[in-house]
């Protein structure tokens, strides 16, 4: 089942002389229950089509389709409405309010989403059974990206999208957390598309999908992508 279509998507930023092609007539598709890894160099388009995938940014021309709904036309009401109950983000930097703990951080959602799932079981499945009252200062950054996780999958969207969500951990902090995320996507039944420049996480993608400079070079089916670990 098809639940994300790119079809001949551009997306250009300023007019005239400063006229920058970001993505350049890009076409693909993102089946429910995927863990796609959008791949390529920095300037390649890849936080340009994340930010038009999570209804931060609109194309210039060309139709998206998020489950059903065609993202193009839409209003900022009506992109506010899509990302709030269907899109869970995660961040290089965590973005974790660092006033709150770890548990109220997850459970800032219950505000804004009202079939919010359970911060503590959130918690628990992310392996921070232990850290639950901790602020983020006293978390490691594989920890703070955990506590991230697990509030992106607290509003129990059908996506989850991250902009290189390892990037700021070491190598083996970073594979677990990819671990951790690929877990997910299969025992939840999310879809998870992560931006990276690491060729190494191709290999534990269902999709790969590699950009340069804002077209996409190739797309890659894994029919049996390998475990993280
Ligand atoms: P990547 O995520 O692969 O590094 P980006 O999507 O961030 O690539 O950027 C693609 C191209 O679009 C780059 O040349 C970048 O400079 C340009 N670009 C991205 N965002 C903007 C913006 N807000 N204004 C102008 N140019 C932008
Ligand atoms: P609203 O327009 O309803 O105020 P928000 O700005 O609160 O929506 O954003 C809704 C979701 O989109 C939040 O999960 C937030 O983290 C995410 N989000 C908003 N702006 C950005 C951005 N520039 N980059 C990445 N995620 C963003």
């Amino acid at each position: 089942n098809e639940l994300i279509t790119f079809k001949d998507v551009v997306k250009e930023y300023g007019t005239g002389e400063s006229k920058q092609i970001a993505v350049n007539h890009v076409d693909f598709t993102i089946d429910e229950g995927e863990f796609v890894v959008i791949l390529g160099q920095s300037g390649a388009g890849k936080s340009t089509v994340l930010n038009m995938l999570g209804g931060m940014d609109q194309p210039t021309s060309g139709s998206i389709r998020i489950n059903g709904e065609e993202i193009s036309t839409m209003n900022d009401n009506q992109m506010s409405r899509l990302r709030a109950e269907n899109i869970g983000f995660i961040f290089q930097f965590y973005n974790l309010l660092p006033s709150l703990t770890a548990y109220e951080n997850v459970a800032l959602t219950k505000e804004i989403v009202k079939d919010a799932l359970d911060p503590s079981e959130l918690l628990d499945a992310v392996g921070l059974q232990e850290h639950k009252n901790k602020f983020p200062s006293q978390l490691s950054g594989g920890e703070q990206q955990r506590v991230s996780i697990a509030r992106a999958l607290s509003k129990n969207p059908k996506i989850i999208l991250g902009d290189e969500p390892t990037g700021a951990l070491d190598s083996e902090t970073g594979i677990a957390v990819l671990e951790l995320l690929q877990k997910m996507c299969k025992e939840r039944h999310k879809t998870v598309i992560i931006v990276t420049h690491n060729t190494a996480f191709a290999q534990c993608a269902d999709k790969v999908i590699r950009m340069r400079s804002g077209k996409i070079r190739e797309i890659k089916v894994n029919e049996s992508p390998v475990p993280v670990s």
